[in-house]
C-alpha cells in the first residue's frame, strides 16, 4: 500500500465506525500560546476535550500535520540518527469526546492493525500504563493478547528510560494514562523492549498511541478531572507505511523517495542512503509546511525555529558540497508528492520557493568562514596532548563515562553571534564528531554580551537587522530551550 492509500484506509476505517472525518488544522496553532506548533492530532481539538467547546459529533478522525522542532516534544535532533524520527510527520488519528472510552478505543486499533492491515500479531507488543489494569485486562483478556506482550510502564519522572506511558500535550492542558503499541522490526536491528535499556534502539518501533483522555494538568501541575473521559489517538503515517511497505526506516517508504532523490540530484550525492540525504528529505517537508501556514524565517518564536531548520539543511548540503542556495530546487519535488493531499503547498508554491532561497543567499553569505572556524577547532581539539578532555556525561553522542571532547562556548557564541550559526547547527556538527558544546560558557557569553550591550546604551542604537540587542534578548531564550533538547536527547516520550 502506497501512504497516500494508507492515509485514505485509515480514515474510511474509522468512518465506517461513526467518525466524523475532520481536516487537519494548521501548523501554526489557533489561539494557544503554550504552544509553538501543532504536535499532536488532539491539538485542534483541545477545547473540547476541556469542555470549553462542543461540535456537532462526538467522534472525529483526522490525518494531521504535525511539527515537533522545539516546544514539549522536540524531535530535531533525532532526525538523521534515528530510524523513526521527523521534524515534520502526519499524525494519524480517532477521537471520542466523552463518547467511547478504553474498551472500544483498543478494540478498533486491534481490528485495524490485525484485520485491516493485517499485521503478524506476534510482531506486535503493548504497553499500557503502570497502574491501569483495567486497560492490561482489555488487552489480555478482551483482545486475546498473551499477558507476556504486555508490558506496563509508568510516568516516566526522571526515570532511567524514555517510556512513558503518561501522555501530555505539553506543561499544561489535557493529559492521562495511554496504551501505546509497538512492532517488532527484527532481532537483525538493535534495540530493546520499551522499558529496558536499549529501548532507544529502533528494534521495536512505537506505531500507534492510544491516550485515555482524563485530566487537564494546570501550571502547578495540579491534574482536574475533565468533565467526560475521552479518547485521542496518533499513529505516524509514516511509521505505519514503513511496515506495510516492508521497510525499516521510516525514510525507505515511497513518499521519500523522490525528496531523497531530489536532495542527491542538488548536492551531487550518490549514495542514497546517506543521512544528510535523509536530514535534506525532511526538512524541506518542515520548512514547506511552515511557510505555506505562514511562518516566516526571523529571529524569534515560531520564526527562529523555522530559521533554524532551514540553516541545519543548508548546513547538510554544504556538507555534501553545494556552495550556493539548491535546497528551494527541492520544493517542485515535494508539491509533486504532496500538493494534491495539501493544496497549501499548490497555491504557496512560489511564496515557498522564494522564502527559502532568499534565507539559503544569506546564509551562504556567512556559512563558509563560519564552518572553517568550527572545522578548525574541532581538528584542535582532536589532536593530542589531550587536556581538553573532560569526564562529564553530558556528550549528545558518548557513552555515559567515556571521555567527552568539548568545544569552547566562546567559539560557539562568535559563530552564533558573527556567523548565524545557531547553536543547534553548531552542536550538530560537533556530534558527528564525538564533540558536545559547553552549553554554559555559550549561556555565559551570551548574557555578556547583552550586558555589555546595555551598559554602553546600545540597545536602541543596534544597527543590524539581524542581530539587534532586543532579538538576542529572546534568542537567548530559544537557547535554553535549544541547550534542554540537546540534553534531553532522546528522553521525550
Ligand atoms: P517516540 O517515543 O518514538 O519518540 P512518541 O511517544 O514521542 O514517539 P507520541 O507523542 O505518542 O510519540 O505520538 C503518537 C505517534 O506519532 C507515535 O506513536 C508515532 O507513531 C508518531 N510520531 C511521534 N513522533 C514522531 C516523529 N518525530 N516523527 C514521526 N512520527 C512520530
Ligand atoms: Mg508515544
Ligand atoms: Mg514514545
Ligand atoms: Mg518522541
Amino acid at each position: 500500500m502506497k501512504s497516500a492509500e494508507i492515509r485514505d484506509a485509515f480514515l474510511k476505517f474509522f468512518e465506517s465506525k461513526g467518525h466524523q472525518i475532520v481536516s487537519s488544522s494548521s501548523l501554526v496553532p489557533h489561539d494557544d500560546p503554550t504552544l509553538l506548533f501543532t504536535n499532536a492530532g488532539m491539538n485542534q481539538f483541545k477545547d473540547v476535550f476541556l469542555g470549553f467547546d462542543k461540535r456537532t459529533y462526538t467522534r472525529a478522525t483526522t490525518a494531521q500535520k504535525c511539527v515537533r522542532a522545539g516546544g514539549k516534544h522536540n524531535d530535531l535532533e533525532n532526525v538523521g540518527y534515528t530510524a523513526r524520527h521527523h521534524t515534520f510527520f502526519e499524525m494519524l488519528g480517532n477521537f471520542s469526546f466523552g463518547d467511547y472510552f478504553k474498551r472500544d478505543a483498543i478494540a478498533y486499533a486491534w481490528e485495524l492493525l490485525t484485520e485491516v492491515f493485517k499485521l503478524q500479531k506476534d510482531r506486535l507488543w503493548i504497553t499500557v500504563y503502570a497502574e491501569d489494569d483495567e486497560a492490561f485486562d482489555i488487552w489480555t483478556r478482551e483482545v486475546g493478547v498473551p499477558a507476556e506482550r504486555v508490558i506496563r510502564i509508568g510516568d516516566n519522572k526522571g526515570g532511567r528510560y524514555a517510556s512513558d506511558n503518561f501522555w501530555m500535550m505539553g506543561d499544561t492542558g489535557p493529559c492521562g494514562p495511554c496504551t501505546e503499541v509497538f512492532y517488532d522490526h527484527g532481532e537483525h536491528i538493535w534495540g530493546g523492549l520499551p522499558g529496558s535499556p536499549e529501548e532507544d534502539g529502533d528494534r521495536f518501533i512505537e506505531i500507534w498511541n492510544n491516550v485515555f483522555m482524563q485530566f487537564n494538568r494546570d501550571e502547578q501541575g495540579v491534574m482536574h478531572p475533565l468533565p467526560k473521559p475521552s479518547v485521542d489517538t496518533g499513529m505516524g503515517l509514516e511509521r505505519i507505511s514503513a511496515v506495510l511497505q516492508g521497510v525499516h526506516a521510516n525514510y525507505e517508504i515511497d513518499l521519500f523517495q523522490a525528496l531523497i532523490t531530489a536532495a542527491a540530484r542538488e548536492t551531487s550525492d550518490a549514495d542514497l542512503a546517506s543521512p544528510s540525504l535523509r536530514v535534506l528529505a525532511d526538512h524541506i517537508r518542515a520548512c514547506a509546511f511552515l511557510i505555506a501556514d505562514g511562518v516566516i524565517p526571523g529571529n524569534e518564536g515560531r520564526g527562529y525555529v523555522l530559521r533554524r531548520i532551514i540553516r541545519r539543511a543548508i548546513r547538510h548540503g554544504y556538507k555534501l558540497g553545494a556552495r550556493a542556495a539548491f535546497f528551494y530546487k527541492m520544493v517542485p519535488d515535494l508539491v509533486a508528492e504532496m500538493g494534491s493531499a495539501y493544496p497549501e503547498l499548490v497555491s504557496g508554491e512560489r511564496r515557498i520557493s522564494d522564502t527559502l532561497r532568499q534565507e539559503e543567499e544569506r546564509f551562504f553569505a556567512t556559512i563558509e568562514n563560519g564552518m572553517a572556524i568550527l572545522e578548525d577547532e574541532i581538528k584542535a581539539l582532536k589532536k593530542p596532548p589531550t587536556q581538553h578532555i573532560i569526564n562529564a556525561g553530558v556528550g549528545a553522542s558518548s557513552v555515559v563515562g567515556e571521555p567527552v571532547l568539548v568545544f569552547n562556548g566562546e567559539t560557539a557564541f562568535k559563530l552564533h553571534d558573527t556567523f548565524g550559526f545557531p547553536l543547534d547547527l553548531t552542536a550538530d556538527v560537533c556530534r558527528e564528531h564525538g564533540v558536545s558544546v559547553d552549553t554554559v560558557a555559550f549561556d555565559a557569553a551570551m548574557a555578556r554580551q547583552k550586558e555589555q550591550a546595555r551598559a554602553a546604551g546600545k540597545f536602541k542604537m543596534a544597527t543590524s537587522l539581524e542581530y539587534d540587542g532586543a532579538q538576542t534578548v529572546f534568542r537567548g531564550y530559544e537557547v535554553l530551550e535549544d541547550k534542554g533538547s540537546i540534553l534531553a536527547l532522546y528522553k521525550d516520550g
